[in-house]
C-alpha cells in the first residue's frame, strides 16, 4: 500500500478499460471522466433508472449530491422497515439498464452475510448500487481497486461501509479462531478488537461487545480507506463524493450510521 499524493487531473485508469458499446461506457468517456471530471463520466450523463427506480426516476444521477444519497440510502431502509419497499419490474429494470448503462449513485462495501443485502434493506433497483460483499467487510488492494472504479469510472457518490450486529466473523475475531486464508483476514479485525474501550464482558459470548467491537471496525475501515486509497481520499476531499460508515441490525432491520469520532459525541 502507498499514500503518494493523487493528482485526479491525470489519468491514472487511462487505457486500462475497453469501450463497452452495450453499457454506452465509450472509452473516451471513460477516459474523460477519469481526466477532469471523477464524479462525473459520460456514462452517467443522462442515465436514469427507469420502471420502478426509486429517487433516480425523476432526478439524473449527475444531478445529486453526496448528501442527497446518503438520504435516499436511508430514506430507503426507512421504506424498507415500513413494509412500503416500492414496486418493481426487475425485469423490465434489467433490460432498460443494459439498453440505457447504469448510473450507480452508491457503493456499498458489507459483510459476507445472506442477511445483510443493502439493495433489499434499502429498497434499491436495478443499477442504483454497486455492492462488495467480504467477509468481515475488510479492504485490500483488490477491493480499493473496485472501489476507485465505482466512483471514478462508474460514478457512485457514496461510499458506504456496512457493518451488521451479530457478526460471526468478528465474533471468531474476538476469540482468534484460525481456519485457513480467513485466519489473515480475521488479523484485519485485531485493531478493532484492541481499540475497542469495553467495561463489561469482553468475550464472543456477549453480543453488545461483539457489535461494539464491529462498529469500530466500520470506523477503522474507513480510516484504512482514506489511508491507502489516495483516489478516494481525494475524491472525498474534494466533495465529489462522501464516505459514510453504517451498522446494520440484523434483528431490526435498521441501518444506523456510526458516529466517525464518538469520544467526541
Ligand atoms: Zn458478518
Amino acid at each position: 500500500m502507498h499514500s503518494d499524493p493523487v493528482d485526479l487531473s491525470t489519468s491514472p485508469l487511462e487505457g486500462a478499460i475497453p469501450g463497452c458499446r452495450a453499457c454506452r461506457l465509450s472509452r473516451r468517456g471513460f477516459l474523460v471522466s477519469a481526466l477532469g471530471a471523477v464524479a462525473l463520466p459520460a456514462l452517467a450523463v443522462g442515465a436514469t433508472s427507469h420502471v420502478g427506480g426509486t429517487w433516480s426516476t425523476e432526478v439524473p444521477r449527475d444531478a445529486l449530491t453526496p448528501a442527497d444519497v446518503l438520504n435516499a440510502v436511508l430514506e430507503g431502509n426507512r421504506r424498507f422497515l415500513a413494509g412500503q419497499r416500492q414496486e418493481r419490474d426487475v425485469f423490465a429494470q434489467q433490460r432498460a439498464a443494459a439498453a440505457e448503462g447504469q448510473p450507480p449513485k452508491v457503493v456499498f462495501l458489507t459483510c459476507l452475510d445472506s442477511r445483510a443485502l443493502m439493495e433489499t434493506v434499502c429498497d434499491l433497483g436495478v443499477g442504483e448500487s454497486l455492492n462488495v460483499q467480504i467477509a468481515g467487510n475488510v479492504v485490500n488492494e483488490d477491493i480499493l481497486g473496485s472501489m476507485e472504479s465505482a466512483t471514478v469510472s462508474a460514478g457512485a457518490k457514496l461510499v458506504m461501509v456496512v457493518g451488521h450486529t451479530c457478526c460471526g466473523v468478528i465474533r471468531a475475531a474476538i476469540d482468534q479462531v484460525r481456519l485457513g486464508r480467513l485466519t489473515s483476514l480475521m488479523a484485519k479485525i485485531g485493531k478493532a478488537i484492541a481499540a475497542t474501550p469495553y467495561p463489561g464482558e469482553k468475550t464472543s459470548r456477549n453480543p453488545a461487545y461483539v457489535d461494539a467491537v464491529a462498529s469500530t471496525h466500520v470506523r477503522l475501515t474507513m480510516d484504512a480507506i482514506r489511508a491507502e486509497s489516495p483516489i478516494l481520499r481525494e475524491l472525498e476531499k474534494q466533495g465529489r463524493m462522501a464516505m459514510a460508515g453504517s451498522m446494520y441490525d440484523l434483528g431490526t432491520g435498521r441501518v444506523s450510521l456510526v458516529r466517525e469520532r464518538p469520544e467526541l459525541a
